[in-house]
């Protein structure tokens, strides 16, 4: 297969690692910088050109679209599913799971479990807000935020009140969240490919810390999932759409609640911690869900093939 990853650098781990698996499984790639991606999107014939070339004859694109880019990022990843070529992820999947509160209504509508949240624009509503939730202790989250950077932890009514007031102020979009003191500074990434997870980590905030994040210092290992934890991932993968993510979950006292679902996952700590080869697992993925779709669309005309394609892998 010919297979483009979209991504602003070559040489990020996951890049790197998803390039290595598809040749080693006798693929073409190209990483496309998805800021050098510009497009004709009125044509009847959709293009998309890359540093003065013309783009074609992709069979599948892997976006690896950062938080940052998500807005230009999707946008040619839709370009690329206009020009019929096959997404690991969809645009629309991947802008879902970047709004905070779009996942999580998503989620609690199909009755997953999540932290108990709360949303509000006007100040006067912030202490029946904080009520609402379970009172304080409690996490205030900016909606945009990313590697644990504006997530808080509020101890105290007061202190809630004031924190909630200043992101008000400074007009942030916020919401308020259940502390799940049960959890003890852990939190479970699973990483989902198509209706499986294929590797798990725990990872432990370091002490003080109740943020697990490895970019605020987090530890991670291997763990045991049990089977709630487990089909609770590939329900929330399901809800969001998405064919690869990372779900990221706590251990609460009434069962697994989700934190987030990840579209762009890295690999790099969850290689690291259960010695499996994600990278793989996605390629062959891949090569499953292109051979599914090539049959279906040969499906149509009901007549026998008069060649046949040799379009496959390769
Ligand atoms: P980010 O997108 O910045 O990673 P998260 O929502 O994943 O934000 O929160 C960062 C970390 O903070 C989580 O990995 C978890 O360890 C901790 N955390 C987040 N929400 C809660 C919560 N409601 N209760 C307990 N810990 C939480
Ligand atoms: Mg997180």
């Amino acid at each position: 297969m010919k297979i483009a990853i979209l991504s602003r650098n070559a040489k990020l781990y996951s890049t790197a690692r998803l390039v290595e698996a598809a040749e080693n499984r006798g693929h073409q790639v190209r990483v496309l910088d998805v800021l050098r991606c510009y497009m004709n999107i009125t044509s009847h014939n959709p293009s998309i050109h890359y540093r003065g070339e013309d783009l074609t004859g992709f069979d599948a694109v892997i976006p690896r679209i950062g938080a940052s880019v998500t807005f230009y990022g999707t946008a040619v990843l839709r370009q690329f599913e206009m020009m019929n070529v096959m997404p690991l992820n969809e645009s629309v999947a991947i802008s879902r799971a970047r709004d905070k509160l779009r996942s999580t209504q998503l989620l609690a509508r199909k009755g997953i479990g999540l932290p108990v949240t709360g949303f509000a624009n006007n100040p006067d509503d912030i202490t029946d807000l904080i009520e609402q939730v379970g009172g304080a202790p409690l996490v205030i989250k900016l909606l945009e935020g990313t590697q644990g950077i504006g997530v808080v932890l509020a101890e105290t009514h007061n202190a809630a009140e004031s924190v909630i007031q200043a992101f008000m102020g400074l007009k942030a979009n916020i919401m308020v969240q259940e502390f799940i003191k049960e959890a003890e500074g852990s939190d479970i990434r699973c990483f989902v490919v198509g209706d499986k997870v294929v590797a798990a980590m725990k990872r432990q905030s370091r002490p003080g810390e109740f943020r697990s994040n490895l970019h605020r210092g987090g530890t991670a290992s291997l763990i045991r999932l049990t089977p709630e934890e487990r089909s609770t991932a590939v329900r929330a993968a399901k809800v969001m759409g998405l064919n690869v993510c990372g779900v990221d979950m706590l251990r609460s006292t009434r069962g697994p609640v989700i934190m987030e679902v990840n579209s762009s996952p890295g690999l790099k700590g969850i290689e690291a911690a259960s010695g499996k080869d994600v990278a793989g697992l996605i390629v062959e993925f891949i090569e499953n869900r292109f051979k599914t779709l090539e049959s279906t669309k040969e499906k149509p005309s009901s007549q026998p093939s008069p060649r046949t394609r040799t379009r496959g892998k390769g």
